[in-house]
C-alpha cells in the first residue's frame, strides 16, 4: 500500500511539474478568460517484451535471452515464475519466483533492456510453463520502489521425449550387473511417499543396471540377515541420503612354516580374494524426498537420482565420479534441487553451489544442503589359507 500511495505521490509531482503555468493560477479569478490548454496525460513510458515471444517453447538446458523495449527511468529486472499470479501492483507474486534478473541496455540498441538468463540456472532444464515480466525499480540503490510493471508473458521449457526415455545407463557411465536380484521392502516407505511409485520406481532404475527386483519382503535394509534388500530405513551414516552396503568375506593366503614337526602360519597375510555376500541399499527415509515425476523444488532432494546412484553401487559400481568432469549420477553428493535421471534429463550444478550472489541475495532460493551418496563395505568373515 505504502508502495501504491508513493506511486501517486510522484505521478501528482510529476503532473504539477508538468502543468502549464497559466493551470497554477486557476483558482485566481480570471482577468480575461482565454481557452486551457489541457494538461496532457502523464503515463509512464511501457515496457514492451521483445523476447521470447509470448507462449514460446524452449529446449532445456540452454541459456535464453530475456529482452524488453522500454525508455522508463529506473533499473530494469526480468522476474521469472512458476505462476501467473500477481499481486496489486501487477507483479508477479514473489512468492511463486524462480529467479530473478538484472537487465542492462543493449549496446547498439539502448532502449531495448536485457538479461541472459544462465543455463546454470534450475528453472532452464525444469521443463514446464513458466511466466516472466520485466518491470523497473526507481529510487537508491537498496530503498528502490516498483516503477511500472510490463505485462506478464508465458513461456514453455521442453524436453525432447528422447531425452525422458528410461533406458540402459551408458556403459561409459558405470557397468551393469546382469541377472543380479534383490527384495524390495515396502514397510519402511515414509508416509509422504507413494509405496507403489516407489516400487515402480525401483523396478524401473533396476532395469536400467541389468539388475532383477525379486518380490517384497519383511527384511530390513541395512542388517546382515544373508539377504540382499532394497528399502527406507534410518540407521545412515550422517549426511546421507543412500547408502549401499556391501558385506565381504575376505580370504588370505599366509605362508606356513614347520619347525620341529609343528607347522603354523606366519608372516605377512595377501589377501587372495574379497568376496560380497551380500548387499543392501538404505534410502534415508527422513529426507524431504521427490518421488517424480515432477522435479524436486529447491528444498527437496530427487528420490530416482538416489535410487539410480545406489542401484549402480549395487551392479558393482564403485568409484565415484567426479562431480564437474562428466554427467554422472555416480557423483558422491548430490545438493537440494539437483537431479539425474537420464544423460539428457540433468541438472548437477557445476562447481558445487555456493549460493550465486544477486539471485539468492533475493531470497529466492533456499540454501543449498549437502546429500551424501554413500557406498560401504563391511567385512563380515575372513579365512586364511596358510599354504
Ligand atoms: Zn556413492
Amino acid at each position: 500500500m505504502a508502495r501504491q500511495r508513493h506511486r501517486i505521490l510522484l505521478l501528482l509531482a510529476l503532473a504539477v511539474a508538468l502543468a502549464p503555468p497559466g493551470r497554477a493560477l486557476a483558482a485566481d479569478p480570471p482577468a480575461a478568460p482565454g481557452p486551457l490548454t489541457p494538461v496532457p496525460p502523464v503515463a509512464p513510458a511501457p515496457l514492451t517484451p521483445v523476447a521470447p515471444a509470448d507462449g514460446a517453447r524452449l529446449d532445456a538446458g540452454w541459456s535464453v535471452r530475456f529482452q524488453v523495449q522500454t525508455t522508463a527511468p529506473g533499473d530494469v529486472r526480468v522476474i521469472i515464475s512458476r505462476a501467473s499470479a500477481t499481486d496489486a501492483d501487477g507483479l508477479l507474486l514473489q512468492g511463486d519466483a524462480v529467479d530473478l534478473g538484472y537487465a542492462s541496455p543493449n549496446r547498439l540498441a539502448p532502449s531495448i533492456y536485457e538479461w541472459a538468463a544462465p543455463a546454470g540456472d534450475a528453472f532452464l532444464h525444469r521443463p514446464g510453463t513458466y511466466y516472466w515480466q520485466a518491470f523497473t525499480v526507481v529510487g537508491p540503490t537498496g530503498a528502490g520502489r516498483l516503477g511500472v510493471a510490463g505485462p506478464v508473458q508465458a513461456f514453455d521449457v521442453a524436453l525432447p521425449a528422447s531425452a525422458r526415455a528410461r533406458g540402459r545407463i551408458p556403459r561409459a557411465i558405470g557397468r551393469a550387473r546382469d541377472g543380479a536380484s534383490f527384495e524390495l521392502n515396502l514397510r519402511g516407505v515414509p508416509a509422504a511417499i507413494d509405496p507403489p511409485r516407489f516400487a515402480r520406481l525401483v523396478g524401473i532404475t533396476a532395469r536400467r543396471w541389468g539388475l532383477r527386483r525379486h518380490g517384497t519382503t519383511s527384511a530390513v535394509p541395512g542388517v546382515r540377515d544373508g539377504r540382499s534388500v532394497v528399502g527406507f530405513g534410518t540407521r545412515l551414516k550422517s549426511g546421507a541420503l543412500g547408502e549401499e552396503l556391501e558385506y565381504v568375506l575376505r580370504t588370505y593366503r599366509q605362508r606356513r612354516t614347520c619347525y620341529a614337526g609343528i607347522c603354523s602360519a606366519a608372516g605377512p597375510r595377501t589377501l587372495v580374494s574379497s568376496r560380497v555376500v551380500e548387499r543392501d541399499v538404505v534410502i534415508d527415509s527422513r529426507v524431504a524426498w521427490e518421488e517424480g515425476p515432477e522435479y524436486p523444488s529447491g528444498d527437496q532432494y530427487d528420490l530416482e537420482t538416489v535410487l539410480i546412484h545406489e542401484l549402480g553401487h549395487f551392479a558393482g559400481n564403485r568409484r565415484h565420479a567426479t562431480r564437474c568432469d562428466q554427467s554422472s549420477p555416480m557423483i558422491d553428493t548430490i545438493f537440494n534441487g539437483e537431479w539425474w535421471r537420464t544423460p539428457g534429463d540433468a541438472f548437477v550444478v557445476c562447481p558445487t553451489p555456493q549460493g550465486t550472489g544477486q539471485v539468492s541475495a533475493a531470497g529466492l532460493r533456499p540454501a543449498r544442503r549437502a546429500g551424501r551418496l554413500v557406498t560401504r563395505q563391511i567385512v563380515v568373515g575372513e579365512l586364511v589359507r596358510a599354504e
